[in-house]
């Protein structure tokens, strides 16, 4: 064996499951921590049993729910500006109105002046 280029080898390296089982094995690792093991593994125990160790399943349940409560705040603000466009159009529509009445007046008005 050459020396210098080998790590150091731990003939008794601690490996702790999730599940807080022990075990005990050759590593260059002196500790090793797993998410699953054979004395919690469904395979070997028999049991359905959800393995969440990164919270998989509760941060997508969080991202469903921040989602969801984006979407109603969206389509709210969008029946918002929907109503605010309608109010606009019909104060425009009014505007319209009132200098086209002003004008037919003024045109009464002349045609009146030019009759006398
Ligand atoms: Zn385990």
């Amino acid at each position: 064996m050459k020396s210098k280029i080998h790590p150091n080898y731990f003939p008794h390296a601690a490996i702790t499951c999730a599940c807080g089982a022990k075990y005990e094995a050759g590593s260059t690792s002196e500790a090793i921590h797993v998410e699953i093991c054979a004395a919690c593994h469904p395979f070997y125990t028999g049991k359905q049993k959800l393995v969440d160790a990164a919270r998989r399943v509760e941060k997508f349940q969080e991202r469903a729910t921040k989602s969801s409560s984006l979407k109603s705040t969206v389509s709210a603000q969008k029946e918002k500006k929907a109503e605010r466009a309608k109010e606009k159009k019909k104060k425009e529509e009014e505007a319209v109105k009132k200098t086209k009445e002003a004008l037919m007046a003024a045109k009464k008005m002349g045609h009146q002046k030019s009759d006398q």
